[in-house]
Parts: structure tokens; sequence; C-alpha cells
């Protein structure tokens, strides 16, 4: 079985899910999106052995990205999930801390800010 390495990219807002994917691709990671919690769970159920980061919005339509984050991490607890966001406040970074969350990461930040990213938190968990 070859290694966990796509990227879920959950995100309602369709501007933000393009471009992250345009820069996460330039660098050949393989993608994948959506905008809702119902069919990021699916996509997780169906492709866990794939999947090796998921970006997750917090703010989305229906199941929060707190509810998503705890139901990845119960269940798929290998998959790393970054919390993405426009909040930044210390009580989201917190509450996404308890539930699990491996990181956090700004949305407001440029692609190659991204790319540094992903490729740290993916190299830190190949290191482990
Ligand atoms: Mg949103």
């Amino acid at each position: 079985m070859s290694a966990a390495k796509k990227i879920l990219i959950v995100d309602d807002e369709e501007d933000i899910t393009i471009l992250t994917e345009k820069f996460l691709q330039l660098e050949k990671y393989d993608t994948i999106t959506c905008s809702n919690g119902y069919d990021a769970l699916n996509i997780v159920k169906e492709k866990h052995e794939e999947i090796a980061l998921v970006l997750l919005d917090i703010m989305l339509p229906g199941m929060s990205g707190y509810d998503i984050l705890t139901e990845i991490k119960s269940k798929y607890p290998k998959i790393l999930v970054v919390l993405f966001t426009v909040k930044k406040f210390f009580e989201d970074i917190q509450k996404g801390k308890e539930l699990g969350a491996d990181g956090y990461l700004v949305k407001a930040i440029s692609g190659n800010e991204i790319i540094t990213y992903v490729k740290n938190i993916l190299k830190k968990k190949k290191d482990n």
C-alpha cells in the first residue's frame, strides 16, 4: 500500500478552495475538495487510507469544522487535521487543540506560506 498523500480541502468559500488547491497542485500534491461536513465525512470514510491531511474550515453551513474534526479524529486519528480559517482568536485555537487538531492555519496568508506549512506538517508526520 502506498503512503497516504492526498490533501482534502473543506471550505464553503469557492475562491479559497480554488486558490488553495491550485497552490498545492503546483507543488504536485494530490487534492480533493468539498464544501460541507457531510461530503467531507463521506470522502474521508471512502478514502481515509489515501488522505494524509485535511485543511478544514471552521465556519461551514450545517456541521461546523469542530464537529467534523471530532468525527475524523475519533475514527481516523492518523489523518492530520489542520483548521483553516479566518478566525484567529485564542479560544478558537484552544478549542481546536482540545478537539485534537494538529495545527491551525489562518486564511489571510499567501500561497507560499500555505505550501511551507503543508510541507512541514507532512514532513513532521513522516519523521515520527
Ligand atoms: Mg466558511
